[in-house]
């Protein structure tokens, strides 16, 4: 369950970005999250929802959007999306090489958008 301390960073921000804009109300917020970020989204919600109750931010909507992984190859140096779920043998569909690729895109994870007024 470390969604509720991602949460509390969420909601910290988003109060931050409020008062620097002189909003009073938010509206909506999208979150983008890399797919080995180990985030669950429903649990995320959850806490979001538990956090700002009772806050200007109550009722808001949050959004998530998962940031598919893509790894590239340490040997031949191509780009690929690993297939399957062991996301700890990741196969070059070029050269077939099994492990030590750097991981590009899939681990972030940040505010997109705030939608306040
Ligand atoms: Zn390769």
């Amino acid at each position: 369950m470390h969604e509720l301390s991602i949460a509390e960073s969420l909601v910290a921000i988003i109060k931050e970005e409020m008062d620097k804009h002189d909003v009073t109300r938010l509206m909506k917020v999208k979150v983008k999250y890399g797919q080995i970020s180990a985030i669950v989204p429903e649990a995320l919600e959850t806490a979001f929802q538990a956090l700002t109750q009772g806050t200007r931010m109550e009722g808001a909507k949050l959004e998530t959007e998962e940031i598919p992984l893509r790894a590239r190859c340490r040997s031949c140096g191509k780009e690929f999306s690993p297939q399957g779920d062991d996301l700890y043998i990741m196969t070059c569909p070029f050269c077939q090489t099994e492990f030590g690729h750097e991981i590009v895109s899939g681990k972030e994870l940040y505010i997109e958008e705030i939608e306040a007024e």
